[in-house]
């Protein structure tokens, strides 16, 4: 009954069945939630492409829970946008996407520590389900009806139309012979945004910071980013002194690293989906990725692999992709990566590998 009023009913104007908190009403609907009934808070960021893949299973798990009439014990199935609500995820202290905490509504008490963590193999809706079953001891059925929900539709219809065939081989990337410089730079301006909003510049980041700057430094296509790098690292030991456990100055947050803030920057180019939340920074990603290499050094491979290794590994939140890619960033063949030839073919193969089927479409 409770939970009738925080959901469907009260956000009419929400056409999906995910009830969407933020900073001003997180406290207070956790708080009408009753002490037995329980919350389950999806975490994620909307550029993340497994959170973007993962959206239509989580709204048929809210489907089952949100909708009418409820299920027994009552669940209250919502999620947090990280990039909006940067203050309340780091309230919870949430460092990768997609995060998924359960509990009782006490359990969302301060910083969340006492609710659990749903494992990140349970990114299917009937391995939630399962998982959620075993902790309420039921065994709630999924509906088979997958055409409710606008957000289930735009994502789950708009997502359906490009996989390849599983077990046929990858598709060739799209590639556009040309490079978009302004999505080069505005990945690469977002790169340092979503660190900060992501609350990983932490001490123990501070070197994968100092490789990734370094990199851009060196090989950025643009001379204003290669110049704004290059001014950061030569303040960098004023903004982030380097002992041992130091935190970064406020300043540094502030940092324009190409001269510009990323909402002055147009929209995507090259790199703009086919729905709002599609492509856009992923795909931005790749294309800096690729340029930086392809601008590196004649023996600058080596170099090339370290920043992007390190970059992906602290600063690329998104939980699966980064698994996928630090698996091929640590094979013998990435750590033959040397010269320049070495790092674009290398960048060209990986691209390839992880738009094949069993990475992009089997795991959510
Ligand atoms: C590190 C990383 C890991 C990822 N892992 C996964 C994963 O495991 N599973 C998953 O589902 N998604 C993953 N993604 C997201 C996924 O790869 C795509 O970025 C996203 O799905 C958008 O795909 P896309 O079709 O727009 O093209 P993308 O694959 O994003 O390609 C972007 C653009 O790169 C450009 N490009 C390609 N080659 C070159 C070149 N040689 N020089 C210059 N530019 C070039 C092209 O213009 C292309 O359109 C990952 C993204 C990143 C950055």
């Amino acid at each position: 009954m409770l939970l009738a009023c925080l959901t469907r009913e009260v956000y009419p104007e929400k056409a999906g069945f995910t009830l969407e908190l933020t900073a001003e009403n997180f406290n207070s609907t956790i708080s009408q939630v009753t002490s037995s009934a329980y919350v389950l808070v999806e975490y994620f960021a909307p550029w993340c492409p497994h959170c973007q893949r993962f959206k239509p299973q989580y709204e048929r798990v809210a489907a089952l829970f949100n909708a009418e009439p409820k299920p027994a014990p009552e669940v209250l199935v919502a999620n947090v946008d990280c990039v909006a609500q940067a203050t309340l995820c780091k309230r919870f202290d949430i460092k990768s996407y997609p995060t998924m905490l359960f509990g009782h509504p006490e359990n969302f008490a301060g910083d969340g520590k006492h609710a659990a963590k749903v494992p990140h193999k349970e990114n299917s809706a009937e391995g939630m389900l399962k998982w959620l079953n075993e902790r309420l001891g039921q065994n709630h059925q999924l509906s088979t009806d997958t055409t409710y929900g606008h957000t289930y539709n735009e994502l789950g219809e708009g997502l359906k139309e490009s996989p390849p065939e599983r077990g046929k081989s990858p598709a060739p990337a799209v590639f556009n012979t040309r490079v978009d410089l302004p999505d080069v730079e505005k990945a690469t301006i977002l790169s340092f945004e979503y660190m900060f909003t992501g609350e990983l510049v932490v001490a123990h980041n501070r070197r994968p910071f100092v490789e990734w700057v370094q990199l851009l430094a060196k090989t950025h296509p643009l001379p204003r980013c290669r110049a704004g790098s290059k001014s950061l690292l030569a303040e960098l030991d004023v903004l982030w002194p380097r002992y041992n456990g130091s935190t970064p100055s406020p300043r540094l947050r502030t940092w324009r690293v190409c001269g510009k803030q990323a909402d002055a920057l147009r929209e995507w180019g090259s790199c703009k989906g086919s729905l709002s939340v599609t492509r856009g920074y992923s795909c931005g990603l790749w294309m800096l990725f690729h340029t930086l290499a392809a601008h590196s050094a004649a023996d600058g491979g080596a170099m090339w692999m370290e920043g992007v290794r390190s970059f992906v590994s602290a600063f690329f939140n998104c939980n699966e992709c980064r698994t996928h890619f630090l698996e091929q960033a640590t094979t013998e063949d990435a750590k033959k990566v040397q010269t320049k030839r070495d790092a674009v073919m290398w960048m060209w193969a990986t691209h390839n590998n992880v738009r094949a089927p069993r990475h992009l479409y089997v795991s959510i």
